[in-house]
């Protein structure tokens, strides 16, 4: 009789040998995806004998990911704050470092966007994730999510229902960065923009080089092509006194407050848990 804890074994076993960082927690993830039961509770059942169907959908998982394919686009969700999005190779994984932007974000609304029925925009939105958490955060908030390609739309589409009352709040727009919004309409406008330099995109982790989208992660040569674009766009825009708030990569910083319009001020440049150089939020003056 081959038992969960068999399985889990020789399926740790296998991602150990492909060179797969975390296996045990990969597994478990998979397994607790599987058996639609939470991680913790899997050593409650390792005494249980496996159905064959949950080792063939086990096994399946396990190859993709030693091929390297990221966890989150195999199971087909990941968790980002309170809520769970769903995944898809069409847009870029949730990452920490966008939680702790928009942690810092909120706080900077609370503080200086007084009327709460705001209008957003999150551009580059991707799987959606940080219009569906400014939404929720801000109930009696309005927003656009916005993206060039139709398969991250695609995906920020499925996630809308995660806000209350979203046909009335939110819509979904394909558009360039800010090129289809009217001036001054904006509060808040937040951002993940692509950030990687062209050069660095054939180094990059083969989990985000061969599987999330380049669109979503090419920056130009020096990474800065859409944060520039970005920042003109957003001075006409946001309103006086609105917010924007936009990731970038480790050592940008400096350019990015090289080029930043003067009616800008800035708030806060931050790094992440990890000590890379990672974000800013910017309050626009006129
Ligand atoms: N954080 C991603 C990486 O470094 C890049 C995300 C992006 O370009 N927006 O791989």
């Amino acid at each position: 009789m081959t038992t969960l804890k068999n399985v889990l074994i020789e399926a740790r076993k296998k991602l150990v040998d492909a060179g797969i960082d975390d296996a045990a927690s990969n597994v478990d993830l998979m397994a607790a995806s599987i058996l639609q039961t939470d991680r913790g509770r899997l050593p409650l059942l390792w005494h249980e004998p496996c159905e064959s169907a949950f080792i063939e959908s086990l096994m399946t998982m396990v190859q993709r990911r030693c091929q390297h394919e990221p966890l989150q686009y195999i199971l087909g969700s990941w968790s980002f704050l309170d809520f769970v999005v769903n995944t898809g190779p069409g847009a870029l994984i949730p990452r920490p470092e966008t939680e702790e932007l928009f942690v810092d974000l909120s706080g900077y609304i609370e503080k200086f966007i007084l009327n709460k029925n705001f209008l957003f925009a999150d551009v580059c939105t991707g799987t959606g994730i940080l219009g569906v958490a400014l939404a929720r955060k801000f109930p009696s908030s309005h927003g656009w999510l916005s993206d060039i390609s139709n398969d991250a739309l695609n995906i920020a589409k499925s996630n809308l229902e995660l806000v209350e009352n979203w046909p009335d709040r939110l819509g979904l727009l394909r558009a360039d960065l800010l090129s289809s919004f009217a001036s001054a309409v904006f509060e808040v406008i937040v951002a993940n923009p692509p950030y990687v330099c062209s050069s660095d995109m054939a180094g990059l982790q083969p989990e985000v080089r061969d599987f999330e989208p380049a669109l979503a992660l090419d920056g130009g040569e020096n990474g800065l092509d859409l944060i520039g674009k970005m920042l003109e766009q957003a001075c006409f825009c946001l309103k006086n006194g609105g917010l924007l708030a936009f990731e970038h990569g480790h050592g940008q910083r400096n350019d990015i407050l090289s080029i930043i319009p003067p009616s800008f001020e800035v708030l806060k440049t931050a790094d992440d848990l990890c000590g890379r150089e990672r974000y800013m939020v910017l309050r626009a003056i006129r």
